[in-house]
């Protein structure tokens, strides 16, 4: 297939939220290639559709390190059913280049999609791991939400933001994490 453009923050398309697959037809497996070609293009460790310019509910997250053989995992129609725990951690994403910026993430998640060929499995991540992380960022991605929705600093995000001539946080957008909040106040008073 294709290497896509990754379509920037402040385009419209990333803030909509996709719409489920019915059928993963000829149309989804090669929406599919094109992800994974211009996620491994960018060197990125995963893309969502949007962020090619579909609005559809599909995924791909690739977290092998250089020296490991490729790993792609296809998230089609994906559910989060179980997070608990809370990290912060820097993250960034193809559609803010050179942008990192603190967040706030669930350290457990528990995901139920259909692979890429139609068929359904369930995944567990733990320990805040990569992996854990970036279920998170990308499942957003299919809900129009944004990494820095979820930023443990606004001030500090915006000056990030600023720094690469890109649009200001939308505090309409920032989502509210009483119980991330509350976990990562304890995990302080316990360091
Ligand atoms: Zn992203």
């Amino acid at each position: 297939m294709a290497v896509k453009r990754v379509l920037k923050y402040g385009e419209k398309t990333l803030r909509e939220p996709s719409k489920e697959v019915h059928k993963v037809s000829k149309k989804i497996t090669d929406l599919i290639q094109d992800l994974l070609d211009t996620m491994y293009a960018q060197n990125g460790v995963g893309l969502a559709a949007p962020q090619i310019g579909v609005n559809l509910r599909v995924f791909v997250i690739d977290v092998s390190t250089n020296n490991e053989p490729l790993n792609p995992i296809v998230f089609i129609n994906p559910k989060i059913i179980k997070k608990s725990g809370a990290i912060e951690s820097e993250e960034g994403c193809l559609s803010f280049p050179e942008a990192y910026s603190k967040v706030k993430r669930y350290k457990y998640v528990m995901v139920k999609a259909l692979d890429d060929k139609g068929r359904p499995f369930v995944l567990e991540a733990h320990d805040g791991s990569l992996l854990a992380r970036a279920i998170q960022h990308e499942n957003d991605h299919l809900n129009g939400v944004l990494f820095i929705d979820h930023c443990s600093n606004r001030f500090e995000t915006d000056e990030i933001l600023a720094k690469y001539n890109l649009p200001p946080i939308d505090p309409e957008k920032l989502v509210s994490e009483p119980e991330l909040d509350e976990e990562l106040e304890q995990t302080k008073k316990n360091d």
